[in-house]
């Protein structure tokens, strides 16, 4: 629960873009989640810096949430503010480049899928690989999303974010570490991305619309798509080890706890069949670790971020 006066605080920055006590099942891909204390939803960059710096004053932590596509939030729910950046999403601008590329600009709360669709729409080489990964291109960038064909750091040319002191500061590419399904910033503390450029070159149009329908049926044949999940729930310890084939080797297809379920289609799937709590699935995965450790001898971690109160 918040104070009165932090609410009060809130609601007169933010109006009605602020939601208190919300159960974050309504802004997961999951459908899990607890509530969060307050939900904002800041529509300019100056209201962004400034609830930064309050909650920095107020010792209150700070959440940064894009659709919510790769994160499991605890039923307790999320302490202090939880921010998206959707409210702000601006035009997604091209700029020819000096190397015969052409640099995409966007903000952050900008779904992934508009960068994909301008790319396409414009004949620009380089997006395909993030054709069918939902969520903001901010929560693609800090997650390096990716699959067998590329990641986000394959193109990003540079990145502006807020640091915990609410300066906002540009980083070209050479100044970020990539890891797998990770960015990693010369910053300490948490940070928000603000707005990332992305690096694309002209090619085919044709040759990018087959390329993309392939990939498209591709995904749709091999993921369970319309289930509500978080994507791959772990990360594959090797290129030649996925995840999903250790899962189904050690017998764990179709495995429940309660309405948290291993997809039948793609083992490392964990999805809800209806009223899945966060500890549901959180204990099918410690099974699911269990087993893959039991009959390999590998420890998976988790690809999704578990977020909120334990
Ligand atoms: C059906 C399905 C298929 C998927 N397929 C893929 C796939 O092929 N490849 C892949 O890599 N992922 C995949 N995912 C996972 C997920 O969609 C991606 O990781 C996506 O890029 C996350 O974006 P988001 O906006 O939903 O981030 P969220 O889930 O909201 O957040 C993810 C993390 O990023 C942080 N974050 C978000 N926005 C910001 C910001 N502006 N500044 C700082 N930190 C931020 C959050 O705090 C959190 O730690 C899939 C998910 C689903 C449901």
């Amino acid at each position: 629960m918040m104070e009165p006066s932090a609410r009060k605080w809130l609601l007169h920055l933010l109006a009605d873009r602020v939601l208190f006590d919300e159960p974050m099942a309504r802004h997961t891909s999951l459908r899990i989640g607890g509530p969060a204390d307050a939900l904002a939803f800041p529509s300019t960059v100056d209201q962004l810096i400034r609830l930064v710096c309050w909650t920095r004053e107020k010792g209150l932590p700070l959440t940064v949430l894009g659709d919510g596509t790769n994160v499991l939030v605890t039923d307790k729910g999320i302490r202090g503010v939880t921010v998206g950046l959707q409210a702000i999403a601006t035009p997604v601008r091209l700029t020819p480049d000096n190397r015969g590329g052409v640099l995409v600009s966007a903000h952050a709360g900008v779904q992934t899928r508009r960068i994909c669709a301008t790319a396409l729409k414009k004949g620009l080489e380089g997006m395909n690989f993030a054709l069918g990964i939902p969520g903001t291109l901010g929560g693609a960038i800090r997650m390096n999303a990716g699959t067998s064909t590329g990641q986000m750091a394959d193109v990003l040319a540079a990145l502006t974010v807020l640091t915990p002191s609410g300066q906002a500061r540009r980083y070209p590419r050479w100044m970020l570490e990539a890891g797998y399904r990770e960015l990693v910033l010369p910053l300490k503390g948490p940070f928000v991305i603000l707005e990332a450029e992305i690096r694309l070159r002209p090619a085919s149009r044709r040759k990018l619309y087959d390329e993309a329908r392939r990939l498209m049926r591709k995904r749709v044949a091999s993921q369970p798509t319309w289930k509500p999940s978080a994507g791959c729930f772990f990360k594959n310890p090797a290129p030649d080890k996925p995840a999903g084939m250790l899962i189904d080797q050690a017998g764990l297809k179709g495995a429940a706890v309660g309405d948290a379920r291993v997809s039948r289609r793609h083992a490392n799937f964990i999805f809800n069949a209806g009223k899945a709590t966060a500890g549901q699935v959180l204990e099918l995965a410690e099974q699911i670790r269990r087993a893959v450790r039991r009959s390999f001898g590998i420890i998976l971690e988790p690809e999704v971020k578990i977020i909120g109160e334990t």
